[in-house]
């Protein structure tokens, strides 16, 4: 109904960006990187804009960047893309998530959610009229019992909506994870709506498993990635969809009334980006590990409790030996105003029963903003 957005706050990213500024404190909540991005990527950027690539391109996106979605999906994942017919691109992978659930959803049906999650779900699902039913993830190794998992489903399941590898849990699923999902996908003929933005920021040797890569998901599964990850460019905003004619067909309705196209310049960049060698994405991954060893040590000698982290941008940590009885959200606030050191409350990636102990904090940062952070920390608790 009407009611559905305005009943939301202001997103939580927003939020503490803005208290974070306002206290100059180091800005370790909202996830984006603080470097330049890969320089030729960038370059390419601008050398479109100087060429004159200015004005409305495809509405499913260039051919260029298409072409190169589909032959990084085939050299990572071993997946045969038709870019003609299966990739679309949007304007990040919010409007990917947004499309793909105004073009699927019907009011009354039903998307199954795992717990926690990234806020921007629940509200468009609501928004279409659809009805989110959640499977909860528990700390520390954020699994799923099979119970669980079948009583979100019903004769109303329409989608399950993934987020692989898992902001802001950090966790990154297995395949036996993935084939009970897709057992049960099948079982229910549903499909998957998979937010895989941090496919390639995967750790300690790990690999990422697409859901569509797995015996009968090809054709169930949306595929969702964005260069803002992938490229540590998150301002540019573009993503892309990938999934077999039939599903991609009404998510193409839905984004052609949203945003319709995405800018041309910064399409032929990504394109050039994501046929970059090999040593890129291995050495992104390796820095992002780095950078999440530097951070954990530094929060753990403050003594929080550092979760593990498989993947993202991102570690949680465990308040509880310092907050004194406060939660989460209070303790984000006051951290911010007299540490001067901003983290994102975990309990905003909840709708039900949230953890009031766990605070993420984002380390694809500066060696010296990192330690920065850690050495205001150390002063102040
Ligand atoms: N999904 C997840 C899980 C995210 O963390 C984010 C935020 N970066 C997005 C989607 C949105 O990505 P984009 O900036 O490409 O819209
Ligand atoms: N995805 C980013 C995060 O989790 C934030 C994106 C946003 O600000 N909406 O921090």
């Amino acid at each position: 109904g009407n009611a559905v957005l305005s009943s939301y706050g202001t997103t939580i990213f927003e939020v503490m960006s803005r208290l974070a500024e306002e206290h100059r404190a180091v800005n370790l909540g909202q996830g984006f990187p603080d470097g330049g991005g890969p320089p030729e990527v960038v370059a390419e950027a601008q050398r479109y804009l100087a060429e004159g690539w200015n004005q409305y391109p495809p509405m499913m996106g260039l051919p260029a960047l298409r072409q190169a979605v589909a032959a990084h999906a085939a050299r990572f994942y071993g997946l045969e893309v038709d870019w003609r017919q299966e990739v679309m691109v949007t304007s990040g992978a919010t409007e990917a998530l947004a499309a793909c659930l105004f073009g699927l959803l019907e009011p009354g049906d039903e998307a199954v959610l795992f717990e926690p999650l990234y806020d921007s779900y629940v509200p468009i699902i609501r928004r279409a009229g659809a009805v989110p039913r959640f499977v909860p993830l528990r700390a520390p190794d954020w699994t799923f019992t099979r119970e669980d998992l079948a009583a979100a489903f019903g004769p109303r399941t329409k989608l399950v909506l993934l987020n692989n590898p898992l902001n802001p849990a950090a966790k990154v699923w297995s395949a036996e994870e993935l084939a009970v999902l897709a057992e049960r996908l099948v079982a229910h003929d549903a499909i998957a709506v998979c937010d895989e933005v941090y496919e390639h920021l995967v750790f300690d040797g790990r690999r990422h498993l697409p859901l569509m890569a797995l015996p009968g998901m090809r054709e169930r599964t949306l595929r969702i990635g964005s260069a803002g990850k992938t490229f540590s460019l998150t301002g540019w905003k573009v993503g892309y969809v990938t999934a077999a004619p039939a599903l991609l067909r009404p998510v193409a309705k839905a984004h052609q009334f949203l945003t319709f196209t995405t800018p041309p310049n910064l399409q032929h960049a990504v394109a050039c980006g994501l046929g970059g060698p090999d040593s890129y994405f291995d050495g992104l991954a390796a820095e992002m590990q780095r950078k999440r060893d530097r951070l954990s040590a530094g929060l753990a000698s403050c003594g929080f409790g550092v979760l593990p982290a498989q993947g993202t941008y991102f570690v949680t940590a465990d308040i509880r030996p310092l907050a004194g009885g406060e939660d989460d959200a209070a303790f984000c606030r006051r951290m911010t105003v007299e540490a001067g050191v901003a983290a994102i409350p975990v309990s905003a990636f909840f709708e039900q029963e949230p953890p009031r102990h766990l605070i993420r904090f984002c380390f694809c940062k500066q060696d010296a903003v990192l330690d920065e952070a850690v050495a205001r920390l150390r002063g102040w608790l």
